[in-house]
């Protein structure tokens, strides 16, 4: 299993990982920019390791809020250059998950946020 990131990018504590996502993080690249749907590459200015933040909404025909979810995951240079330069598919994600742990924040609707570890593949919904 590969090693990634430090203690404030990818330490246990979700909370101070999730807090530090806007001035902690230096961002890269937007690899998918949708309202809907989007990918970016972001690096962590602590330690450099790059991550690919993975939003997804889904449109309740019902009415209400929609349901908001991100994902976090970190990436190898060369997974990094592939997104960026399209060899990697934004689908091809969710199976790297397989063996690296990536920050869930999930907004279902009607609340509340729930924030979590998890390791294991992932779909990744919005992707074509
Ligand atoms: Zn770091």
């Amino acid at each position: 299993m590969a090693e990634f990131g430090c203690a404030k990018c990818y330490g246990e504590d979700e909370r101070a990982v999730w807090g530090r996502q806007r001035e902690g993080f230096e961002h890269e690249a937007e690899v998918v920019d949708g309202s809907r749907f989007a990918v970016n590459l972001r690096r962590c200015l602590g330690c450099s390791q790059r991550f690919v933040w993975i939003f997804t909404e889904v449109v309740d025909w019902m009415g209400g809020d929609d349901a908001q979810y991100v994902t976090i995951m970190p990436v190898t240079a060369e997974e990094a250059t592939g997104l960026r330069s399209g060899t990697l598919r934004p689908h091809a994600l969710g199976a790297l998950g397989r063996d690296r742990r990536h920050l869930n924040h999930d907004w279902p609707t009607g609340g509340p946020a729930r924030l979590h570890w998890r390791s294991g593949r992932f779909l990744v919904a919005g992707a074509r």
